[in-house]
């Protein structure tokens, strides 16, 4: 009798692995479909399972951080990866780092050697009839990226990504920056945003926006750090081709000092409450969530490194004590639109049988696309259990995560990917403003434990243990 998958997983990086992982801990049969060695994406190496393309650094090990406090969610879920994080470990100060081949060499050989897994390698250029998780990563191409770019119809699928820092409210000093819309109207029509902006509708709703005022001096000197930033270089394979629309704004500013100001920092339309005067130049913050505790900052797409971000950005006198929840990137990326296209269980709404996990999904990072591996296993396998199991809490990190990909967006709002931060999830209740992360954090534990001893789909199946 030949062997029949009950799952197929393709694509062996992070969120592949852990899901492979997890559904056969669950006591699926696995066919896991890895193009390695035979094919290569350019960011990839090795012919291991669970390759770090880049940094061998997962990131903040501070259970307070957002990174670590994902992490301590998927330790508590039983991620393989993690555990095998968590073996490889190197020093690294704060951060989670890993001896790269011991860790992918790890996740291979588990996965090779699950009785419940068979590892084929092959490239997949066809999506299978059956239940199939695509996790092929942020540089899907080929065949596959066009039978998947058919199936989302039209402009679904999003092959670049240029993304603007974002700041915590609360850290914003509104001593220094005035609520307002541009020429006070409700609506506009903004010509020179990002695609991202225009499809936002722009300045919407009257003092929706909060505006960052700059005089000439401060404009100015500005303009010379952003100059005289160290930025990121693109690999070889992201050869830098701009949007005249989504233009980094260090380009902008080697245009020439007025480019900004009639770019990105128009102070156009916008009256200073405080001096009853138009600003020389204007930083724009939007807000991030329905919760208004993130702001980003409008058209600010950049490859500055992130300390100079940090450092130039708080140059902007309403931004000196900014937190930032994320920083800014441009970087070539597959993801698709998700809220528009899958369901609560990431499948595709035109095919169900086919669900996407991982980078793919809008998520970035490697922790963030492990997480939505094991949650997208955990929800199928229940599926296939015939249970249906409520998704994370939204308090908690893989909650937040679940929603930014699954939450339905109201109006035209544009997607994007996002890693973990605090501005993913609901603030706390009252009025206290202390160790708002601390107890963030906590609140997040409590709710995950119950979630995971009460109602999380990994209660709906048959699992074995996951061993360090
Ligand atoms: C150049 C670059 C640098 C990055 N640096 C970092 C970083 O430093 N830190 C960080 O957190 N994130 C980084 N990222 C993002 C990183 O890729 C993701 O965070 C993470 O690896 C995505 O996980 P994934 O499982 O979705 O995809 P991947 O880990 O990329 O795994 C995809 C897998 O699918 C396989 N595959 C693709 N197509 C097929 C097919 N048709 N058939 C079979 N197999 C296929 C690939 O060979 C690969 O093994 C970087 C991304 C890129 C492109």
């Amino acid at each position: 009798m030949t062997w029949q998958p009950d799952v197929t997983v393709v694509g062996g990086g992070m969120a592949g692995s852990e899901a492979a992982w997890q559904l056969a801990e669950a006591g699926l049969r696995v066919a896991l479909v890895e193009m390695k060695p035979a094919a290569m994406s350019p960011a990839h190496q090795s012919p291991l399972l669970g390759e770090l393309v880049c940094s061998n650094s997962l990131r903040s090990a501070d259970p307070v951080a957002p990174a670590g406090l994902l992490k301590h969610e998927l330790r508590r879920c039983g991620s393989m990866v993690i555990a095998a994080a968590d073996q490889h470990r190197v020093p690294a100060g704060q951060a989670l780092a890993v001896e790269r081949f011991g860790f992918a060499r790890a996740i291979t050989q588990r996965l090779a050697l699950h009785p419940r897994i068979r590892i084929e390698r092959r490239r997949l250029e066809e999506l299978p009839a059956g239940p199939v998780i695509v996790c092929t990563g942020p540089l899907t191409e080929g065949a596959l990226g066009e039978v998947i770019r058919a199936e989302l119809g039209g402009d679904r699928m999003y092959f670049y990504d240029a993304i603007a820092p974002i700041v915590a409210a609360d850290s914003i000093d509104m001593d220094f920056a005035f609520r307002a819309s541009r020429w006070g109207r409700d609506t506009e029509t903004v010509d020179r945003d990002t695609p991202h902006d225009r499809a936002a509708g722009g300045d919407t709703g009257v003092g929706d926006y909060i505006n960052c005022p700059m005089n000439k001096v401060q404009y100015e000197a500005f303009v010379a750090a952003v100059n005289a930033g160290r930025k990121v270089l693109p690999h070889d394979f992201e050869e830098p081709k701009y949007f005249e629309s989504c233009m980094p704004i260090e380009v902008m500013a080697e245009r020439g000092d007025e480019t900004l100001r009639f770019g990105p920092m128009r102070p156009i339309g916008l009256r200073d409450p405080r001096t009853g005067h138009r600003p020389w130049a204007v930083l724009q913050l939007r807000p991030e969530n329905k919760y208004l505790t993130a702001y980003n900052l409008v058209g600010f797409q950049t490859r500055l490194a992130y300390p100079e971000q940090q450092r130039i950005f708080q140059m902007v006198p309403a931004l000196h004590k900014a937190e930032f929840l994320r920083f800014g990137s441009i970087h070539r990326n597959t993801y698709i639109d998700a809220p528009a296209r899958l369901g609560e269980s990431f499948q595709l709404r035109t095919r169900p049988n086919v669900r996407f996990a991982g980078l793919l999904t809008g998520v970035e990072g490697y922790i963030e696309s492990c997480a939505m591996g094991l949650l997208v296993a955990w929800l199928l396998a229940a599926e296939l259990a015939g249970r249906t199991a409520p998704p994370p809490p939204p308090t908690t990190m893989i909650g937040g995560l679940y929603r930014h990909v699954t939450a339905p967006r109201e109006g035209d709002y544009k997607y994007g990917p996002t890693n973990v931060n605090y501005g993913l999830l609901p603030p706390l209740q009252g009025t206290r403003k202390d160790n708002r992360k601390e107890r963030m954090s906590e609140r997040a534990r409590a709710d995950l434990e119950t979630w995971l001893a009460e109602g999380s789909p990994s209660r709906a199946l048959v699992r074995g243990t996951v061993s360090a």
